[in-house]
């Protein structure tokens, strides 16, 4: 049930590249931080659609034999993420259906809230799922609908699906990229430079993705927008109603790489801003500011540029790290992030030191730094996030617990602080988190900081999932 609500995921396409899976290959490798649980490419060579999902990281899925099979023009490809519940190869992306006008492949980057809602209709239709990832929904409408044309289906299984949507499709002759009409997901439009690819279309969930590839960002699918890729060129539909934008704020915290444009801005900048902010907010006397790296680094840099203390690096990352280890025999103290993170005694020690962490979900990994930090011999701990507090599960693709899980859903700042035990703890305020964007909120989802879910509630679909969840964190 949990993996439901929790997908986090990129997604890739190419169309009209002699290349064109190996290109989405490569786009995958740079989102591999949107999903690292599996990944899969389906390419068109014009006869059927061919297809590789696999468990693993982008570099362990696809071989040199593998990206040789997965021949043709077009292709998408995904990465999935999901901690938690149902971990299946069955749930890997893209899907392949046959309907009866032929093959299609889809990828999705979202969630939907209805998702629950509209598989119980569906099967009690008669639809069979293979899987209990929500996206499987989309293919099933598309399968059942009444419309002739393919655009025609999509439009109407869109115009079903309430929530957070960022995809691609795949036929035989077609890509076809949709974002939802709140744009909760990034997606983003870009065109090959080269002259001998003139012409080749990429769209990908981040702008890190196309500058691997060498192509150039042209503008972001719009959301409510549907872009269909064909022998004629490209195509843009806006069939459904308006409604108000809700980028993702969280893709700007934490979530996007920093070296992406996002919604318009890029990402770092927007970073070392939620930091220059949290130190005009809460500064405090230090010796030395240093990052919970990696997310924390451009708010770390914008807090010490602007509080003009040391930036140092306290806490150094291992990179190689993998989802699985072998436990210690004998207990080794707060293991789990010392396989990740380790103190630098050299930097620390005798220090008061602000450490800059992107945000706080159950606080456990803040508890186990900011020991490592006392161990390693700092005299104080300041602790800063560059977000406000995380109050409330996100229902539209990020990975966040359920609500009782957050920390901050049910406790005081000043209980975080001595759960975490630091010397003082200071969020960043909600008004300060868009000082970037000159104090505009509209356009933003910022439902978990806020408790402000912007689907709907009147919608009725909407009200009965969220009650659903209500009941299931209950349970
Ligand atoms: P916690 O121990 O649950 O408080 O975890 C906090 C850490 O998780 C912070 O260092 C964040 O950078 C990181 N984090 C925040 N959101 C997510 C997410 N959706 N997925 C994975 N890590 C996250």
């Amino acid at each position: 049930m949990q993996d439901k609500f929790h997908e986090e995921c990129a997604v890739m396409g190419v169309y009209g590249h002699p290349e064109a899976a190996n290109m989405v290959y490569l786009g995958l490798y740079a989102l591999q931080h949107r999903g690292q649980e599996s990944s899969g490419i389906v390419s068109s060579d014009g006869k059927g659609l061919i297809s590789h999902r696999q468990m693993g990281l982008v570099a362990d899925v696809f071989k040199e034999d593998v990206i040789k099979r997965l021949e043709g023009p077009h292709a998408i490809g995904h990465n999935r993420y999901s901690t938690t519940g149902q971990s299946h190869l069955k749930n890997a992306q893209p899907f392949v259906v046959e309907y009866s006008q032929g093959p299609i492949a889809i990828s999705h980057n979202g969630n939907l809230v209805n998702g629950t809602l509209l598989r119980d209709e569906l099967e009690q239709a008669g639809s069979i799922f293979q899987s209990t990832s929500d996206t499987e929904v989309i293919i099933h409408l598309i399968a059942t609908s009444r419309e002739t044309t393919l655009m025609g289906r999509i439009i109407e299984a869109l115009a079903r699906a309430r929530g957070a949507y960022s995809l691609l499709f795949l036929t035989l002759d077609r890509m076809i990229a949709a974002r939802d009409p709140f744009g909760f997901r990034p997606l983003v439009l870009g065109k090959f430079k080269d002259a001998k690819n003139h012409g080749a279309h990429v769209v990908a969930s981040e702008t890190c993705a196309l500058d691997l590839i060498e192509a150039d960002y042209v503008r972001d699918v719009e959301p409510g927008e549907i872009i269909t890729f064909g022998a004629d060129g490209m195509e843009s539909l806006k069939p459904f109603p308006p409604a108000p934008h809700a980028k993702c704020i969280f893709e700007y915290i934490y979530f996007a790489r920093p070296d992406s444009n996002l919604f318009g801005h890029n990402v770092y900048q927007v970073r070392k801003a939620l930091g220059r902010q949290l130190a005009r907010e809460s500064g405090v006397e230090a010796d030395l500011v240093t990052p919970v790296p990696d997310s924390g680094v451009p708010a770390a840099i914008g807090y010490a540029e602007e509080s003009r203390i040391p930036l140092e690096f306290g806490l150094i990352r291992n990179h190689y790290v993998g989802r699985t280890f072998i436990e210690p025999s004998q207990s080794i103290r707060h293991f789990g992030v010392k396989i990740k993170l380790n103190a630098q005694k050299e930097v620390l020690n005798g220090k008061r030191v602000i450490v800059v962490d992107d945000s706080i979900v159950r606080g456990t990994t803040s508890r186990k730094i900011i020991r490592m930090l006392r161990d390693a011999g700092a005299k104080e701990v300041h602790m800063r996030i560059s977000s406000p507090a995380t109050i409330s599960p996100c229902y539209y693709g990020i990975d966040t617990p359920t609500r009782s899980e957050l920390i901050a859903s049910s406790n005081s700042v000043e209980e975080i602080r001595r759960f975490i035990d630091a010397d003082t703890l200071a969020y960043l305020s909600r008004e300060g988190m868009y000082t970037y964007f000159d104090g505009q909120k509209q356009g933003f989802c910022d439902a978990c900081f806020s408790g402000n879910y912007p689907v709907h509630f009147e919608d009725e679909g909407h009200t009965r999932q969220l009650h659903l969840f209500d009941a299931l964190e209950r349970s």
